[in-house]
Parts: C-alpha cells; structure tokens; sequence
C-alpha cells in the first residue's frame, strides 16, 4: 500500500514533558511510520482550560500507509501506553497526539476531522508546523502555514525551546 505524509502534532503538560515526547516519537516511528522531519520543542500556556500547566509541543512529520482510521486507532494507543487518561475535555494530559493533516486530504467523520479544525486558531500549533512546513497549503483554507500564522490572533505566548 502507498504511503501517505502524516503531520502529527504532540503535546504533553503531566510528568516529564520532554521524555513523554521523547517515548511518543520512539512509539510513532515503530507503529505509524518513518519519522522524516521534526521540529523543536516548544513550551505554550495551557489553551481553551488556561489553569493548568504549561505544555510542550512538538510537530512531525511521518510516511504510514495506515488508513485514516487505523491511524487514529493507533495513535490513540500511543497515548494509552503513555499512560494517557481521559478526563474532561481540554484538561491536563500525559500526552496528546493530534492528527493536523493526511496529505492534501480533507476528512470529516463523526470521530475524524482532517486537517484539524482548530490550526489556525492556536499559535502553539501554528509555530511548530511553520519551521518545518512554513510553505505547505492549508488544503480547506488555502493559505501557507507562514500566513495563517501572521493572521493567527491567538495571544498565548509559545516559546521555541533548544532541543527537540
Ligand atoms: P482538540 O481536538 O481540540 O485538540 P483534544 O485533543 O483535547 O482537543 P481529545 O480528547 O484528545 O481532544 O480527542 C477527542 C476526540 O477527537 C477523539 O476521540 C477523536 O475521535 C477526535 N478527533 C477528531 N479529529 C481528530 C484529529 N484530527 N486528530 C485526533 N483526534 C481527532
Ligand atoms: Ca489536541
Ligand atoms: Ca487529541
């Protein structure tokens, strides 16, 4: 089967954020597929439920030739292992992988919307995809990933940290 380029977003904010995303990637690599290209870390205040801790996310990119759902079925595992447990929505996680696009595809099933429904409002989404995808088309919106992030009106800080 052919495979497809997977942007995946990761997003920890419980435990030791940087091996969580560490061991997320590790999990990705063998049960999605190749990672080819990943950003930095970035550390963002908590969005939509703002007390809580801060969060560090990260971007990638990956080539799985799992259909959509299986994907979602998987990644959903991922974070099962990780020691993900699902509480009220928007709350504290362990680690939460979000799938922001499968190609150019768009996607929108009762439990699977693709891209994301939520990129374009939320600069910590928005900073990681630009430095690795600054000139790929948002396939529903139609702009870069660089101009839906001048556009974006998302006041919450994202700091870009060294590591990745
Ligand atoms: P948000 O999607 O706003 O970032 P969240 O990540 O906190 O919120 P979750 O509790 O992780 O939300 O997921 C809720 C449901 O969202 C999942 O059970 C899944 O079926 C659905 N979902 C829809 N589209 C996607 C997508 N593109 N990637 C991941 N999950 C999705
Ligand atoms: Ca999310
Ligand atoms: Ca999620």
């Amino acid at each position: 089967m052919s495979e497809k380029n997977i942007v995946l977003l990761l997003g920890a904010n419980l435990g030791d954020k940087e091996e969580t995303l560490r061991n997320a990637v590790i999990e990705i690599n063998e049960g999605v597929g190749e990672v080819v290209s990943i950003s930095h870390f970035y550390e963002t205040a908590a969005w939509g439920k703002e007390d809580q801790p801060s969060y560090y996310n990260q971007v990638l990119v990956c080539k799985s030739s799992l259909d959509p759902q299986n994907l979602l079925k998987t990644t959903q595992n991922i974070e099962q292992k990780l020691g993900r447990v699902r509480k009220e929505k928007w709350g504290a996680r362990i680690i939460d992988v979000d799938i922001l696009f499968i190609e150019r595809e768009k996607i929108s099933e009762e439990n699977l919307k693709v891209p994301h429904p939520f990129i374009q409002e939320r600069r910590f989404t928005l900073e990681p995809l630009k430095e690795i995808l600054p000139h790929f088309v948002h396939p529903v919106l139609n702009q870069t990933l660089s101009d839906l992030l001048l556009n974006c009106k998302d006041p919450l800080p994202v700091k870009k940290l060294s590591m990745k």
